[in-house]
C-alpha cells in the first residue's frame, strides 16, 4: 500500500533541518503565559512580543474581556449553527450594523474568520465567465478564494498599477466581469498598496475593486479605516474585506459594501453558509473593542510613532528592513541559515519575531517579520533593537 503521507517527505526533511540547525521548531512556539499585550512567557522566559498582529493591544482590553464574560453568561458559549441556518442571533446583526456604519457602507457580512471572509467573498463574486486579477504577493486566503471560485485567475506584479492596467486592457471586449484584489498593508513585508493608482485603473477599465484591509484597519487613515480612506478613494472600492483578529484583537472576518446585492451573496457563499457562526462572547468582545478603537484614536498615533521607532532603528543597525513605514517591519536576509540562526538567537535573548521562509515569502528570500503595537513602550522597542544589533553582529549579518 502506498503511503498517503509520502507527499510530505520534502516537508519532513525541511522541518527536520530547521529544528536541527536551530534547536527548536519555529512553527511550534508556545506562549505559555500572557503577561500583557507586549510580553509573554516563552520557554519559561519573559519575552518581548514583536511578532503578533495585536496592533492596538486590544486582545488584552479588560472592557472586551468583561463584555465577553457577560455575553457568555447571557447567551451561552456558541451558536451551534451557520449564519443562514440556525446561527444568527441578534448580536450578529448588531455587529454587522456596527461594522457597516463604521465604514459608512450600506451592508456588512460577518464571517467566522478573516480567512473565510476572503474565501467567501472572492469565490461567491467571481464566477465562470469572470476574471480575477490578483496582486502576485496576495495572502493565501485570496489565492484559496480564487481556487474555490470558477473564475480565470490573472496575477499582476506586486503593487504595480501599470502592470494591472496592461493586463486589464488585454481583456477588453471579453464578456466577464473583472474583479481586482489587493491588500492594504502586506502582511509579510509591510508594503503599502498604491491604492489611489489602482482605483484609477479600476475606473478606467470598468472593473470592480476589492481591498483586503486586514493589516491596515485600525492602523491607517483618519478614522483608521485603512488605505482606501488614507488615499481618499473609498468610493472606488466596491468591497472591503478584513478581520477582527488583528487591530481588534478577537477573531472573525467581514466584508463591507454599498452594493445592494450583498444579501444575495449571503445565500451564495459557501464559507458563510456551511460553517458555524461566531460565538456570542466573540461578537460582544469585538463590538467593545471597536468602541474602544473609536474612542481612542491616540492608539493609532502611538502605533505609528512606534512603527517609526522600530523601522528607523532597524535601518540604523544596518539591516535590510522594509522600505515603507508601517507596523509590519520585515528584515530580509540573504540566506536561510542566517535567518534561522538569527531567529533562534533573538528568541533566546527574549525577543519574539516571526520567521518567514520561502516559498511563502516574496522573491523567495527569508524574512524576520517584526510587528509593533501601540502598547509597546519606547524602552521595549529600544531593548528589542539592542538585541537585534548584538544578534546581527554575532551572526555576521552586518556588512
Ligand atoms: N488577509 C490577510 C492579508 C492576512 O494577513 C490574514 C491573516 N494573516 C487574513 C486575511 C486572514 O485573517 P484571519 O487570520 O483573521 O483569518
Amino acid at each position: 500500500m502506498s503511503s498517503i503521507f509520502a507527499k510530505f517527505s520534502g516537508t519532513a526533511s525541511a522541518l527536520g533541518g530547521l529544528i536541527e540547525s536551530g534547536g527548536r521548531n519555529p512553527f511550534g512556539v508556545v506562549i505559555e503565559k500572557v503577561v500583557s499585550s507586549t510580553v509573554g512567557v516563552i520557554e519559561n522566559r519573559e519575552t518581548l512580543l514583536f511578532g503578533t498582529n495585536n496592533y492596538l493591544g486590544l486582545s488584552q482590553s479588560q472592557n472586551a474581556v468583561k463584555a465577553a464574560q457577560d455575553a457568555a453568561a447571557k447567551y451561552g458559549v456558541g451558536t451551534t449553527g451557520s449564519r443562514i441556518a440556525n446561527g444568527t442571533q441578534s448580536l450578529h446583526r448588531q455587529l454587522e450594523v456596527q461594522i457597516a456604519s463604521h465604514f459608512n457602507r450600506r451592508d456588512a457580512m460577518v464571517f467566522s474568520t478573516g480567512y473565510q471572509a476572503n474565501l467567501g467573498i472572492i469565490s461567491a463574486l467571481a464566477g465562470k465567465e469572470d476574471y480575477l486579477l490578483l496582486d502576485a504577493d496576495s495572502h493565501a486566503s485570496i489565492y484559496d478564494g480564487s481556487r474555490l471560485s470558477t473564475a480565470q485567475v490573472i496575477r499582476f506584479r506586486h503593487n504595480d498599477p501599470d502592470d494591472l492596467h496592461k493586463r486589464l486592457k488585454r481583456l477588453e471586449g471579453t464578456p466577464g466581469a473583472k474583479l481586482v484584489v489587493v491588500e492594504g498593508i502586506y502582511s509579510m513585508t509591510g508594503n503599502i498598496a498604491p491604492v489611489a493608482e489602482f482605483a484609477a485603473v479600476k475606473r478606467e477599465t470598468d472593473s470592480y475593486l476589492l481591498v483586503d484591509e486586514a493589516h491596515s484597519f485600525g492602523v491607517i487613515g483618519e478614522n483608521g479605516l485603512g488605505v482606501a480612506e488614507a488615499a481618499g478613494v473609498e468610493k472606488d472600492v466596491d468591497f472591503i474585506a478584513g478581520t477582527f483578529s488583528k487591530s481588534l484583537g478577537t477573531v472573525g472576518g467581514y466584508c463591507v459594501s454599498d452594493h445592494p446585492e450583498m444579501d444575495l451573496i449571503r445565500v451564495n457563499c459557501r464559507p458563510y453558509m456551511f460553517t458555524a457562526s461566531l460565538p456570542p462572547e466573540v461578537i460582544a468582545a469585538t463590538m467593545t473593542a471597536l468602541d474602544e478603537m473609536k474612542a481612542h484614536p491616540e492608539l493609532r498615533t502611538q502605533l505609528m510613532d512606534n512603527a517609526k521607532r522600530l523601522h528607523g532603528g532597524l535601518h540604523r543597525i544596518g539591516l535590510n528592513a522594509s522600505k515603507q513605514v508601517s507596523p509590519v517591519v520585515a528584515v530580509t536576509l540573504e540566506t536561510l541559515g542566517q535567518a534561522i540562526t538569527m531567529w533562534n538567537r533573538l528568541l533566546e535573548e527574549g525577543v519574539y519575531v516571526n520567521l518567514s521562509l520561502p516559498p511563502a515569502t516574496p522573491d523567495n528570500r527569508p524574512l524576520l517579520r517584526c510587528s509593533v503595537m501601540a502598547t509597546h513602550t519606547p524602552a521595549q522597542i529600544d531593548k528589542a533593537l539592542e538585541v537585534f544589533a548584538s544578534v546581527a553582529r554575532e551572526c555576521s549579518v552586518l556588512s
